[in-house]
């Protein structure tokens, strides 16, 4: 169990990020000033952090890599994977471990899908969704009543689904047409959902309905489905391009019977809860992308350095070097603008526009970086006894989902638009 690696893992973990450091002994610095405040690097993690990323590091590569290539192959992920992760905690990261969680934070959320993507994007989907959607939809929201019913299931063995698009709902979410129609004390749910990540192994569906089509969006509301409800229809998983482990599914609802009491927060509110859920999720989806490029540049590299060209490490052309530098910076920017939007929502400041842009630049620089790759390796890079192909395909996710890349520029655009309206 990964979690179990840690001292005291339950507890909170403190950064020592604002040490303060007395100037007044160097002497040419008057004694009047106030002392200076050192911060710490970006890259700075806490003890349990660190211990955390080093441990799951190890994990993906002992446990997950294995299946990699064949679940990629056959479009399906390997049971034993999803159970290996309620196994090590990190189902439920942030989920109090009076539920069965690992208590943790979430910064450890992000550096777990880090390096989750590092080894396969579409594990690190599965454990992202459950982590930065469904558990924190239900901590933050759930009575009493169904985080006991849920919580304790999600942080052991039970998959969550998130789903709000729908065929004519994709960047316009909140036109969606699913409707739920109150009965004495449950709701009946009709229409379709569409595009919904680990639907084919999730027991619990957080969708999104709306109760009051005349009141527009504001009717939206979130609902918990069981997965085994009568007349919830999982439709046949789509032939993607990549994140082909990931299964992404239609749902049909016809008649689907709801008590009034798997309502998640307020009725009418659901929209708010997307919305904010998605701020959220954004730096998940970050994580993940960072995750692809480092992890493929992480092949990469080592193969320029023992294939020989012209007498020489292929790596020894100043013509790869330089892309290579270039390509190793953009992933420093990447990194730094995740873990910057990831401290911000933890400090619990504004950090909508810093996920937005995290998303947006980690996207992009997954998709340069894997492009780049293949050209690095030649040939071999272009066929699959290579990885980097794979990285290539799972990459171009990260410019679509929760947001596509237009969707966060123009995020980004009503934040800078407000700061210089005076
Ligand atoms: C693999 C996968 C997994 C997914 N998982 C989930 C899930 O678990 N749950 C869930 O609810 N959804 C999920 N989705 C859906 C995903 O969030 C949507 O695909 C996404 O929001 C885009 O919607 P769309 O596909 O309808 O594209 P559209 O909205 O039709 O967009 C098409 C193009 O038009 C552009 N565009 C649209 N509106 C604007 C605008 N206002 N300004 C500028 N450009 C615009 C877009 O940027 C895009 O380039 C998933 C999708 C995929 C492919």
């Amino acid at each position: 169990n990964v979690a179990g690696f840690l001292p005291g893992f339950s507890h909170r973990h403190s950064i020592q990020q604002n040490r303060l450091r007395s100037t007044a002994s160097l002497p040419d610095v008057p004694s009047q000033q106030p002392p200076a405040v050192s911060f710490a690097p970006l890259q700075t993690f806490s003890e349990e952090e660190g211990m955390m990323r080093e441990a799951v590091q190890k994990y993906a590569r002992d446990c997950i890599a294995p299946y990699v290539s064949k679940m990629d192959e056959e479009s399906a992920m390997d049971p034993a994977v999803i159970k290996s992760l309620f196994d090590q905690g990190l189902m439920g990261i942030e989920i109090d471990p009076e539920y069965g969680g690992t208590g943790s934070t979430f910064f450890s959320s992000i550096l777990v899908i880090e390096e989750l993507a590092k080894v396969d994007a579409s594990v690190a989907v599965l454990c992202d969704i459950q982590n930065t959607l469904i558990n924190t939809l239900l901590s933050n929201l759930g009575t009493p009543q169904q985080k006991e019913q849920y919580l304790s299931r999600l942080s052991t063995d039970t998959v969550g689904s998130f789903c709000l698009s729908e065929a004519e709902a994709g960047s316009d979410a909140f036109a969606l047409k699913t409707r739920a129609e109150k009965h004495k004390d449950y709701y009946v749910i009709n229409g379709s959902k569409m595009w919904i990540s680990n639907a084919e192994h999730a027991g619990v569906f957080l969708v999104m309905a709306n109760v009051d089509p005349a009141a527009g969006y504001r009717g939206i509301t979130c609902f918990m489905v069981d997965r085994d409800t009568e007349g919830m229809a999982i439709g046949k998983k789509e032939n993607k391009l990549g994140l082909r482990a990931s299964s992404t599914c239609p749902l049909n609802f016809d008649n689907v019977k709801v008590p009034e009491k798997n309502i998640l927060g307020q009725v009418g509110h659901g929209y708010k809860y997307a919305i904010g859920m998605l701020n959220e999720g954004r730096i998940g989806i970050a994580a993940q992308m960072l995750g692809v490029a480092q992890g493929c540049f992480d092949h990469t590299i080592p193969y320029t350095q023992q294939r020989i060209q012209f007498g020489q490490r292929i790596f020894d052309f100043q013509g790869l070097q330089h892309q290579i530098s270039h390509v190793a910076t953009q992933i420093e920017a990447a990194r730094l603008l995740t873990y910057n939007a990831a401290r911000l929502k933890e400090a619990g400041r504004p950090f909508i526009k810093e996920a937005c842009m995290a998303k947006y630049f980690t996207s992009e620089v997954a998709t340069l970086t894997t492009s780049k790759c293949i050209e690095w390796m030649g040939g071999v890079g272009f066929t699959k006894d290579y990885p980097i192909e794979k990285y290539y395909r799972d990459c171009k996710i990260g410019t679509i989902y929760e947001g596509t890349t237009n969707i966060q520029l123009s995020t980004m655009a009503k934040y800078i638009d407000k700061e210089y309206d005076h």
